[in-house]
């Protein structure tokens, strides 16, 4: 039997799982993510033991995506100091020479969208999760996008909202972008609190959906998904969807004339069907085809 190893690499747990050639996951271990030589240890005992024929990751990073460089499959130049510049693939394989990619965890999240979950049938697609970190995976044309480097989606640059107290954001990088604006620790320093103990009719829920809609609105024009993905742990307040949804309509201002934006908003901004596995089964996917693509 084919046993595909898939990994889910984010900054506070490791995600890794074993499964069949039809999909069917046959094991699971979370670990945190602690420094590489506690971590990696346990990890390529995990895919040795398993015996995996076959390995995909979808990995926080950024990245060295590009399968030319001698440094492919490295985390580059992350926050989390111990992985900075860590040869995260490399380590995983441990030696052995079977078929294995990596990707972001979210362009994995979009695959598996794409793949099995609420993007089925479409040709391109944006995954944005809105965590601890805002990050975005687009998959255009049946493949996720590299490019120079891979998409950043987290770090696009906003306008201010006038109600916001705190304009410039928390990045350290940026004067308001995205994350910096958005992501759960950035409404946590507008409140003073936690994002997660306010009624859903805060005022500042409407500052974070007009964000999110100047996103969607961003990636609408450079991207024309067919279907954009909002998940992670900021959209587990319900309430919000349907805000972002109306809000960017407004700020389309009607310009995009497609009946998929103007009259099925609901089900073109919709929350991911897998969450929270999407960058796992992502993952998987990434396996399963680099598999394919060395037999
Ligand atoms: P990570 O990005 O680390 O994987 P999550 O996706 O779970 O983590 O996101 C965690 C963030 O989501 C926290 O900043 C938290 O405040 C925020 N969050 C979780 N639930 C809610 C909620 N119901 N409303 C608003 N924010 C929330
Ligand atoms: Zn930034």
């Amino acid at each position: 039997m084919t046993r595909i190893g898939a990994l889910e690499a984010g900054g506070t747990k490791m995600v890794l799982a074993v499964y069949d050639g039809d999909g069917q996951e046959l094991e699971r271990l979370t670990i945190p993510t602690e420094a590489p030589e506690i971590t990696m240890p346990r990890m390529t005992g995990f895919f040795r033991d398993h015996a995996v024929d076959a390995l995909g990751v979808g990995s926080f990073g950024p990245l060295d995506l590009d399968p030319a460089s001698p440094t492919y499959g490295n985390i580059t130049t992350t926050p989390k100091l111990k992985w900075r510049n860590y040869p995260l693939l490399k380590g995983l394989l441990d030696g052995r020479d079977i078929p294995a990619a990596i990707d972001t965890d979210v362009n994995a999240a979009v695959i598996a969208e794409v793949e099995r979950g609420a993007a089925m049938g479409c040709e391109s697609a944006v995954y944005v999760t809105i965590g601890t970190g805002v990050g975005g995976g687009v998959y255009v044309g049946g493949r996720t996008v590299h490019g120079l480097l891979h998409p950043e989606v987290g770090h696009m640059l906003l306008r201010p909202h006038p109600d916001d107290p705190n304009p410039r954001g928390v990045c350290p990088y940026h004067d308001g972008c995205l994350e910096g604006l958005a992501a759960g620790p950035a409404i946590g320093a507008r409140i003073g609190g936690d994002a997660r103990d306010l009624p859903d009719d805060h005022p500042t829920f409407r500052i974070e959906a007009h964000y999110l809609a100047q996103m969607c609105v961003n990636l609408i024009l450079t991207v024309s998904p067919q279907r954009i993905l909002l998940g992670g742990g900021v959209m587990q307040r319900a309430a919000l969807l349907p805000m972002v949804r109306a809000e960017t309509l407004r700020l389309l201002g009607g310009y995009v004339q497609s009946p998929a934006v103007l009259e099925h908003i609901d089900e073109y901004i919709v929350a991911p069907a897998l969450f929270p596995v999407s960058g796992l089964v992502g993952s998987y996917l990434i396996g399963k085809r680099a598999l394919e693509e060395r037999g």
